[in-house]
């Protein structure tokens, strides 16, 4: 019997498995192949969904703490039963999978367990069966980066292992101060763990406002969590009880844990589909280049989500699946935005959308800033929140918004307004005549911009 795809989908992350329901909305025969049993990808088996699962515990761990410290509620100290928070953490990851395999067959996505290799730009290989396609998407996502000469070691956990929830080690180093490794640091802290991070660059979370991330590091300084900054490690050694590191840098000496996540990014999968049979250009990061539509260099095979490069968001990777799925069926569209939302999940939340106060000033964007203290925010102090910030970066001439960054508690789901506003061509006056609930923090938002047309009475 002959294995034909009208569109085959290789991986089923939030990318391919958009796209493969798209499509079909679209009245394409699609067939979806991966090799995880499940559905998703990483987000949702071990990376977004998971994370926020243990995360949301951590909170409330948090949050009963400072009852108890600040507010006259007393909770005894928690008592944590690992087996069973892993188990909720992964019955929230079955349910969210099990939903897609229900969604997949009510559209009749036909899906494959198995991974697949390029023969040529007409045939792949899933597992030793050729198939052959009219058209490809490639939604093959990334993996962690391992760091050269590490030891090969159980107590040195990637992302994944690091999810897996194995122990809580009374002592743990972070090696990556990015989302991912910030993350983990919050929930290990509140798990119990003694928490160093060790981060190269001269900030923790890179690339976002210097001024947010300032209060950020002294929110996880407060958790107990040790941040060195520009700091690299130079050597790991396996010893019989702990791992060590030996650092040089701000911070010189070693640093030991009974486990150490490495958290320094991730890479492209690309290279793991064999493209070149294809013919499909592929970089020497294992990035596959693709145009505003996702296509390739290669009529008909398309490429979207982590494969594609930076950011790395499962958010970018679903609006590039419905663009690869629309094109692909003859429809027009295009991702032509640069505005892609980041959030790191941490207490507080680090949000930020368009450009940064200091990315406006290395590109030369004529720009001034506009904040608003979330110390100001009565909605904030009434809910026990701490220290945080509201940032707008906006034209001067147009007073068009081109960049925010918020911190404080659910600065990720306030960061939706900013996003719109800029995508919709808002200015300042838009924002500040929108009328905002009160009690909430997404006021900061709105008195951000009073702020930077002089009309703010809230300061
Ligand atoms: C710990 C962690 C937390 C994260 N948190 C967030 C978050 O909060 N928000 C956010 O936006 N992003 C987050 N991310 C990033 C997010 O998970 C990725 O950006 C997203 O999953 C990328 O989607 P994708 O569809 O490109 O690929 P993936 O989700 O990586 O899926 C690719 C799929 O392709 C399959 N595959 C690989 N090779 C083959 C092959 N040869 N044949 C067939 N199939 C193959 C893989 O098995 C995988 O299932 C997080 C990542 C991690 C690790």
């Amino acid at each position: 019997m002959s294995n034909h795809a009208d569109l085959m989908v290789i991986g089923a992350g939030p990318g391919g498995y958009a796209c493969a329901f798209r499509a079909a909305d679209l009245g394409r025969k699609v067939v979806m192949v991966d090799p995880r049993a499940t559905l998703g990808g990483v987000c949702l088996n071990e990376g977004c969904i998971p994370s926020k699962a243990l995360l949301h515990a951590a909170e409330v761990i948090r949050e009963a703490h400072e009852m108890t410290d600040d507010w006259g509620i007393a909770f005894a100290k928690p008592k944590i039963d690992l087996d069973k928070l892993r188990a909720k953490k992964d019955g929230v990851v079955g349910s969210l999978t099990g939903g897609l395999t229900g969604l997949a067959k009510r559209r009749k996505v036909q899906t494959i367990t198995g991974t697949a290799t390029f023969k040529d730009d007409k045939t792949i290989d899933i597992d030793g069966a050729d198939w052959t396609f009219d058209q490809v998407v490639i939604a093959v996502g990334s993996a962690p980066v391992q760091l050269p000469g590490w030891p090969d070691d159980e107590r040195i956990w990637d992302s994944t292992a690091a999810l897996e929830l194995r122990e809580v080690p009374k002592d743990l180093v972070i090696v990556g101060g990015g989302i991912i490794g910030l993350e983990m640091a919050t929930v290990y802290s509140a798990l119990g763990a003694n928490v160093t991070v060790v981060e190269l660059a001269d900030q923790i979370a890179p690339g976002a406002d210097h001024e947010a991330v300032k209060i950020l590091h002294a929110a996880l300084e407060q958790h107990d969590v040790t941040i060195h900054t520009e700091t690299k490690v130079s050597a790991v050694k396996a010893g019989k009880t702990k791992i060590t590191l030996t650092c040089e840098g701000a911070f010189t000496g070693e640093l030991s844990g009974g486990a150490v996540i490495q958290s320094v990014g991730r890479r492209s999968n690309g290279p793991k589909v064999t493209p070149e049979n294809a013919g499909i250009e592929i970089d020497d990061r294992g990035i596959i280049p693709v145009d505003t539509a996702c296509r390739t260099n290669v009529a008909g095979v398309f490429a979207i989500g982590d494969v594609t490069g930076n950011p790395m968001l499962a958010h970018r990777a679903t609006h590039q699946g419905h663009v690869a799925a629309e094109v692909a069926s003859g429809h027009a569209a295009a991702l032509d935005t640069t505005l892609i939302p980041s959030v790191a999940y941490t207490n507080p939340e680090l949000a930020w959308v368009g450009l940064t106060q200091a990315q406006a000033k290395a590109d030369g964007v004529k720009h001034k800033t506009a904040s608003f203290p979330w110390a100001a925010s009565g909605r904030n102090l009434a809910s026990g929140g701490g220290d945080g910030l509201t940032k707008l970066v906006y034209c001067p001439d147009t007073h068009r918004l081109l960049g925010a960054t918020l911190i404080g508690a659910s600065a990720g789901e306030l960061l939706a307004e900013c996003t719109l506003a800029i995508e919709m061509g808002a200015t300042l006056e838009d924002i500040a005549l929108s009328v905002h609930a009160h009690p909430t923090v997404s006021e900061t938002v709105g008195f951000a911009a009073e702020r930077a047309l002089g009309t703010l009475t809230d300061l």
